[in-house]
């Protein structure tokens, strides 16, 4: 059971590693109680040797990068915040930097249909889309998603599910054109999904990728459908994010962003930065390009429900901001469960979910719920 600093209240909501509850994280002091979650964040990003903060060099400047929010600037000294760029490694020829060329990836053939977030709409997992999305009037039983799993993170969520992505070698670093022959080659495949971490750090990379593939395929006249999507947390540079979202929507792919909160101190408290960036590229991608393609959703938003802190409230606030944009936009609400630093956190209360999706159906027309099987009888 955890216990808030702020207001000594004792709760199994509160968890144990942030020791804020999430009353206190919106209304006390922001002054202190930021000086308090920054803490916290380091030293679980201590343990793994990242830095607290991203790095904004002011001497000595080794690299800009602008892939990010976070926008770190590097002297010699420095580490940027998803780890991956890494001046002095680079120096010694360790860890190379990721490119357009080459990327910190574990790409894997996964069955479709896959528990992506989005298979309840996804052409792979339905027959929406067909014909000019699948050659399938139904489920793609029998071929497979390219799944690419990117290292580093520009986030750094106390729930991680997928942590490993913080710990990379150079074993892990491939080519894009090796890569692009390798799944053009194989014609079970008819999606590329990127995830991670996040995509963020290496965008340029996904978007060389993917174009590799479309002008192969298209070079050797293949009538294939390989479908693109990008899962993200959506803190990318605008221009990059927009680059993707060109090719999800032409190729029938899609583009998920995780909408972990609505109020800014809450997601920097659950994922240690600021949201704001991600909200600014959720609605311009959103106000560009959704509803286009008439039958498809060329994007969704998707919220885990963290027990105690991402509560019907919060999710009410992001219904309603996506609702503001087009409330036809697909929302996916994930049932929570124990990772990373929140292994104390309980599953998500089936009430909590229940609420929630009640709530975000009162502002738009698309809802579902993921990891339902998550949920218990009571
Ligand atoms: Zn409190």
């Amino acid at each position: 059971m955890g216990k808030c600093k702020f207001c000594d209240k004792s709760d199994k909501l509160i968890s144990e590693v942030l020791e804020i509850c999430r009353d206190c994280v919106l209304n006390k002091d922001w002054n202190v109680v930021r000086q308090h979650i920054l803490t916290v964040h380091k030293n679980m990003r201590d343990m793994v040797e990242l830095p607290e903060a991203p790095p904004k060099a002011e001497d000595n400047i080794k690299l800009k990068c602008n892939y990010c929010v976070n926008e770190c600037v590097l002297s010699e000294n420095n580490v940027s915040y998803c780890g991956l760029r890494n001046i002095q490694k680079n120096q010694s020829g360790e860890l190379p930097y990721p490119t357009k060329v080459r990327g910190y990836i574990h790409g894997y053939l996964d069955p479709n249909p896959t528990n992506c977030c989005n298979a309840w709409f996804c052409p792979a997992g339905t027959s929406t889309g067909y014909p000019e999305y699948s050659s399938f009037k139904g489920p793609e039983f029998g071929t497979y998603n390219y799944a690419i799993f990117f290292y580093g993170c520009t986030f750094n969520c106390l729930f991680c599910q997928n942590s490993s992505h913080k710990y990379f070698n150079k074993k892990y670093l491939f080519n894009a054109e090796d890569l692009a022959n390798q799944i053009v080659r194989d014609d079970r495949i008819t999606c590329l999904c990127y995830f991670g971490g996040t995509p963020e750090s290496q965008l340029p990379f996904s978007i060389n990728l993917a174009e590799l593939i479309l002008q192969k395929i298209k070079k050797e006249n293949q009538k294939r459908i390989i479908r693109v999507c990008w899962e993200w947390n959506g803190s990318g540079n605008a221009e990059l994010v927009d680059k993707c979202m060109q090719i999800a929507v032409k190729t029938g792919g899609n583009v998920k962003f995780d909408l972990k909160s609505f109020n800014e101190k809450l997601n920097v408290a659950l994922c240690g930065v600021s949201n704001k960036r991600t909200l600014e590229n959720f609605k311009l991608l959103a106000e560009n390009y959704f509803g286009k393609r008439k039958y498809l959703p060329e994007m969704s938003g998707c919220t885990l429900l963290v027990p105690g802190y991402v509560t019907p409230e919060e999710v009410e606030l992001i219904a309603k901001f996506i609702s503001d944009i087009n409330p036809d936009i697909p929302y996916n609400l994930l049932v929570f469960h124990g990772a990373y630093q929140m292994r104390d956190l309980p599953i998500t209360p089936r009430k909590q979910a229940e609420k929630c999706f009640e709530v975000a159906k009162k502002y738009l027309t698309n809802v579902n719920i993921g990891n339902k099987f998550l949920l218990g009888y009571s």
